[in-house]
């Protein structure tokens, strides 16, 4: 057997179900016999209690193999426990292929208690596949790292002063205009920067709140001294990072996980299979497409909110066909790292920012294209003000159709939909591009346009933030939302942003209201896609 561990002791992580399995991992042990060394075990309750986001998070910290070990199905004590865990387990494979890991890195195996020779093969086996594949190579940085309580506070009067949280009036214009506020939730802006001021990060005030702001941009839009709260939020939860303090990661910080493994050099991402045969792409091309997270999203969310994210990414480069523009695609694309700045794991940013700015930039490259909102500030906006430098310019697909279309040559077929638009906070208020869609929406032929009560530069967010926060309060927003899109009698909303249609199709999921909240969504550049013909 080749071995590619050298001197390195791999790390494998055995998640054991107390139940049927542990009794036979228990003879084993009775009988002394070698379970491979490589290998540690966590006795769980239930091997389907043990979730996706348990399963990357392990690989994040470290793990070169994962082995979920659980009973046959149908003796599950709790009847879907197997059934759980096989969905799991696929889940994550299928995310390890595009993250470059490899499938086999993760196993599920199920015992019968009298099943102990069974389960010693299944387990040397697994360790064997493991040496041969080597190290998983991820070493993401330890999120948390302490300062000591005068830095902390030293840091903190830094940021204060950077973000001129003192030029604060007090007009309460910010927590007027304040979703979050408006919906009920007792959350003022001003006052979190207030509480920050007289009690530092530790106070109640700025503990419960730092984590909910939806870094939407509408309080900063409204303040007469332009102190920016979203960024200053951002900055906050960074510091954060250097306590012991909890952060509030939705999806057990599966997204997290994933976003954390990507900093790490080691991994090669194979992005872009399974694409649609008529695609055309180029690998010369000066003009690169980069997509984003959306595959990742659609595995994740596949049983839930019927997401159609790569569908977006896909009708992206059908529409950079329909141009003449055959794109190239970086098959090893890393996520942006949006998420992790705006959840303050910055080192992890860092780390991720500066992998894709080589990578890109040793490309030779003039372009890059991209649709998602997120990936278009972080690397339009985001990366010049970590003081990276780009040797290409970046553009969003908007952009590049308004160009073309303005040309004259194509129009849309008609369409017998009354539809309405939600922005998305990225790319309208924070990199000012309100307008943009709408002129892209105004070339359609709907039966009708019809904006939303709070539209435009006043419109509300989604509802969530870089997977930080979720709670009532967002269900509470989205509902909002939705209901201010069925009262533009429409019956198709109309996103810009991939996390916009999952977390409006998770609120639509609400068993009790879910009739009244049902709305079709649809992201803007499928429309275009579908629509768009030449003149003549
Ligand atoms: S809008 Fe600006 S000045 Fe007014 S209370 Fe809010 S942060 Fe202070
Ligand atoms: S960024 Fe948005 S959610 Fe956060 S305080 Fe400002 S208006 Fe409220
Ligand atoms: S709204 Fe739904 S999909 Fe979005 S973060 Fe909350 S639970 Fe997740």
């Amino acid at each position: 057997m080749a071995n590619k561990t050298d001197d390195k002791t791999l790390n494998i992580l055995l998640f054991l179900c107390n139940w049927g399995a542990h009794a036979a991992f228990l003879t084993l042990q009775d009988q002394l016999r070698p379970i491979p060394h490589e290998i540690r075990m966590v006795r769980v309750p239930c091997a389907g209690r043990i979730d996706r986001a348990m399963l990357l998070k392990a690989f994040a910290q470290g793990a070169d193999g994962v082995a979920l070990v659980g009973c046959e199905p149908g003796t599950c004590r709790y009847g879907s426990g197997s059934a759980n865990s096989l969905q799991n387990t696929d889940d994550v494979q299928r995310i390890l292929d595009i993250m470059g890991l490899g499938r086999e890195r993760l196993c599920f195996g199920a015992f019968l208690p009298e099943e102990s020779e069974e389960l010693l093969s299944f387990l040397q086996n697994f360790a064997d596949e493991i040496n041969v594949l080597g190290p998983a190579g991820i070493e993401a940085v330890p999120v948390i790292s302490a300062l000591n309580a005068d830095d902390l506070h030293q840091e903190l009067r830094q940021l204060v002063a950077a973000y001129d949280i003192h030029a604060c009036q007090d007009c309460g214009k910010c927590t007027s205009a304040c979703p979050l506020a408006l919906i009920g939730k007792p959350f003022s802006p001003r006052a979190i920067a207030s509480a920050v001021i007289t009690g530092g990060i530790h106070s109640p005030g700025v503990q419960e709140n730092v984590w909910s702001c939806l870094t939407c941009g509408l309080c900063y839009d409204r303040c007469p001294s332009a102190v920016n709260f979203p960024a200053f939020i951002k900055e906050l939860r960074h510091l954060y990072r250097h306590t012991a303090l909890p952060g509030q990661e939705v999806h057990g910080g599966f997204f997290h996980s994933l976003m954390r493994s990507m900093s790490s050099a080691a991994i090669t991402p194979r992005r872009w299979g399974g694409l649609p045969d008529e695609i055309r792409t180029d690998p010369e091309s000066p003009i690169l497409f980069f997509g984003g997270c959306a595959p990742y999203y659609d595995i994740f969310f596949g049983k839930h909110s019927r997401p159609q994210t790569n569908k977006i990414l896909i009708d992206s480069l059908r529409l950079l066909n329909f141009f003449d523009v055959a794109p190239r695609l970086l098959t090893d694309e890393r996520c942006c790292g949006h998420d992790l700045l705006w959840s303050g794991d910055k080192k992890n940013f860092e780390r991720l920012a500066r992998i894709n700015v080589e990578r890109l930039n040793g490309l030779g490259i003039e372009t890059v294209i991209t649709t998602c909102p997120e990936c278009y500030m972080t690397l339009h906006t985001t990366y010049a003000d970590e003081g990276l430098e780009l040797k290409f310019k970046v553009v969003h697909l908007y952009d590049f159709l308004e160009e073309q279309l303005d040309k004259g040559a194509v129009d849309f077929e008609p369409f017998d939909q009354v539809i309405t638009f939600q922005d998305s906070c990225r790319l309208g208020r924070l990199e000012g591009k309100v307008d943009l869609p709408r002129k892209l929406l105004k070339r359609l032929q709907p039966a009708r346009f019809v904006e939303m009560k709070e539209a435009a530069g006043a419109s509300i967010c989604c509802g969530n933030c870089a997977w930080t926060g979720c709670d009532g309060y967002s269900k509470a927003l989205q509902v909002r939302r939705l209901e201010q899109a069925h009262a533009t009698g429409s019956d198709l909303l109309v996103t810009s942003c991939p996390k916009c249609q999952l977390h409006l199709a998770c609120a639509m999921e609400d068993p009790f209201r879910r009739e009244q909240l049902e709305i079709e969504l649809m992201d803007l550049t499928s429309i275009i896609a579908q629509t768009i013909r030449w003149k003549g």
